[in-house]
């Protein structure tokens, strides 16, 4: 250590600089105008020097912990109005924000048709646990199918798996939207089986369980899956309207609206129009 400068002042401003704490640093010269007008004793100033820079590191922090997690559009449980899907049970949802199921490595399945806030809740309930200190990662099934494909062709497979499986809690949004291709369903059994029993895991999908083989494009492996996703599960359906129609649900034909999303495993009827009877 540099020798200390003379006058305490000073020697505070050398302490800040050394232990970098650029945010105690800028408040110093105000906190010290405060003591000098009788504002402050000396144990307030302690506080809220320390009380600022700790601030300061646990925003950036939680910003950083957000970009890894790659949890970029932010969503809150706060900003999420509840009033709009009465069909979810508010208390519910914000027990889950509580984050035991973290720890007890649970699977959370959010179903429903879209537009009735699965990524915002998924992504609300990721912030909170990076708030908390965990570690989280945000993907959709796409994203991992495609990663887990280019890993494999360079022979970098298990190296990935593992990368995406270690954060205490995984979310993986939009089962359903895209058909998987030829060999996706595979390589996603791979990644669920490693993670397995191993952490929580947060899925959204606008299909019901039955409809996995079809998603899957394979009905044994698409039952595997089910099997470990459906161990140790919480299951959440929303049964109300779009959030982003809230305002044109009129303008949208009836052929083009959904049905709620099952959580029953057995396959459902065809959707679509019905057969038309044949004259005798
Ligand atoms: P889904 O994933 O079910 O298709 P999203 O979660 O992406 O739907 O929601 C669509 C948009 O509407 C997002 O911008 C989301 O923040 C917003 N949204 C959905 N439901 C609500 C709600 N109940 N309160 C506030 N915003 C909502
Ligand atoms: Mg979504």
């Amino acid at each position: 250590m540099r020798a200390l400068p003379e006058t305490p002042l000073e020697r505070i401003r050398a302490h800040l600089v050394g232990m970098k704490m650029s945010r105690a640093l800028e408040v110093l010269d105000d906190c010290v105008r405060r003591i000098e007008d009788g504002q402050l004793s000396a144990l307030e100033f302690l506080d809220e020097l320390l009380g600022e820079e700790r601030a300061t590191r646990e925003t950036r922090r939680i910003k950083s912990c957000l970009m890894t997690a790659r949890l970029t559009r932010i969503k809150t449980l706060e900003g999420f109005d509840f009033s709009f899907q009465p069909s979810l049970d508010k208390n519910r949802i914000l027990a889950l924000a509580e984050l035991s199921f973290i720890e007890r490595g649970e699977v959370i399945h959010l179903l429903g048709p879209p537009g009735t806030g699965k990524s915002h809740l998924a992504v609300a309930l990721g912030v909170e646990a990076v708030k908390a200190g965990k570690s989280v990662y945000f993907t959709t099934l796409a994203e991992i199918i495609d990663t887990l494909s280019k890993a494999e062709r360079e022979g970098k497979l298990a190296q990935r798996i593992a990368y995406i499986i270690r954060p205490a809690l995984l979310i993986i949004d939009e089962v359903g939207y895209l058909p998987v291709q030829k060999g996706g369903a595979n390589l996603f059994f791979q990644l669920v089986n490693a993670r397995y029993e191993r952490g929580a895991v947060i899925l959204t999908s606008n299909r019901g369980f039955g409809e996995w083989g079809e998603v899957f494009g394979d009905t044994v492996v698409a039952a595997a899956l089910l099997d470990r996703l459906l161990h140790h599960a919480i299951v959440i359906e929303i049964a109300g309207n779009s959030y982003r129609l809230r305002e044109h649900a009129k303008l949208v034909p009836d052929s083009l609206r959904l049905p709620p999303v099952s959580a029953q495993t057995k396959p459902k009827r065809r959707r679509g129009r019905p057969r038309k009877k044949t004259s005798k």
